[in-house]
């Protein structure tokens, strides 16, 4: 038997001494009034066994963590006709560059980065009938949890200062890659990454893609199929130009948000994840990968 919470426990004595801390994200103004001393780690077990540390019941801005779950609604909802629409490469470049979409014709390289999710959220907006009703409703309920929420004064501070953002959703259109109007479809998009969850909930949600796409609260969401597919995208772009580095150092599936929070799952074995909202150069929390590479390396566990 691994001792889970004496490795967490391990983590939270260790990285909590860490006098670097990363940076928090200040382009979008609202995400820097977040204390940078929070840290907090949630395991959830497929078996159903729970372990935490620190301030894993805080709500955070899950930011770009939110793309995996506009991803299996729009794959769930639509199935493989939206690979018309992007690839699945990964991009070996930061969240929000812009160049590679126009050498590429408006095709995004993989739906993790922002111009690929941009596409997703067209896809939604396109396919539900309340799109951001409808979006926080399908959280909500494969979490498990009503209380989850959209935090509007940091969807209207992304929106005041999403100049790239603007930029991507009109290449696209250019490129006749967007059928929704440019203000509509990063409306939508702004909601989705200004969802607050903790990481006990951010465990919940993502309980499906290691469960074989069957949630922890309600029937399956997912065939077995698209969450080995989804697990695949979060290996290969789910850090951006540091998917390598994470995939090296961890070795797990997963997703990172500029709101400092990472979720990583072990098919059939665990969902767990972090936050600490300091990041590194490349957008990633660093306290948070730290931690990561402990807990793989002390419970000796990863897909490798
Ligand atoms: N909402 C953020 C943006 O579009 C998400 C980026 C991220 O978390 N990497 O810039």
């Amino acid at each position: 038997m691994i001792d889970y919470q004496n490795i967490l426990n391990t983590i939270n004595q260790s990285v909590r001494q860490e006098k670097d801390k990363g940076k928090i994200a200040s382009y979008i103004p609202e995400l820097a009034n977040v204390d940078i001393n929070n840290f907090g780690v949630h395991l959830q077990l497929i078996s159903g066994e729970q372990y935490a540390v620190g301030n894993s019941q805080q709500l955070f801005s899950i930011q770009s963590i939110s793309k995996v779950l506009s991803l299996a609604l729009a794959m769930s909802q639509m199935g493989t006709a939206i690979w018309k629409r992007l690839d699945v490469e990964p991009s070996g470049n930061p969240f929000n560059h812009l160049s590679l979409l126009e050498l590429e014709k408006g095709l995004p390289r993989n739906p993790f980065i922002n111009s690929g999710a941009i596409v997703i959220a067209d896809i939604l907006v396109s396919n539900l009938e309340n799109p951001k009703t409808d979006f926080l409703n399908y959280v909500r309920d494969i979490t498990g949890d009503n209380s989850i929420n959209y935090n509007l004064k940091v969807t209207q501070s992304e929106k005041e200062t999403g100049f790239k953002n603007y930029a991507a959703a009109n290449l696209l259109k250019s490129f006749n890659n967007l059928n929704n109007d440019v203000e509509v479809v990063l409306d939508f998009y702004f909601h989705q990454c200004a969802l607050e969850m903790s990481c006990a909930q951010l465990s919940k949600a993502f309980y499906l893609f290691a469960n074989k796409g069957e949630c922890l609260a309600s029937k399956g969401r997912l065939t077995k199929s698209q969450a080995k597919r989804i697990n695949a995208i979060m290996l290969t772009c789910g850090f951006y130009d540091e998917a390598g580095e994470f995939a090296f150092e961890v070795g797990l599936p997963g997703k990172s948000g500029v709101g400092g929070g990472i979720v990583a799952l072990l098919p059939n074995e665990f969902v767990i994840s972090v936050w600490s909202p300091g990041l590194n150069e490349r957008g990633n929390s660093k306290l948070g990968m730290q931690a990561l590479e402990q807990f793989t390396t002390l419970a000796n566990q990863s897909i490798f």
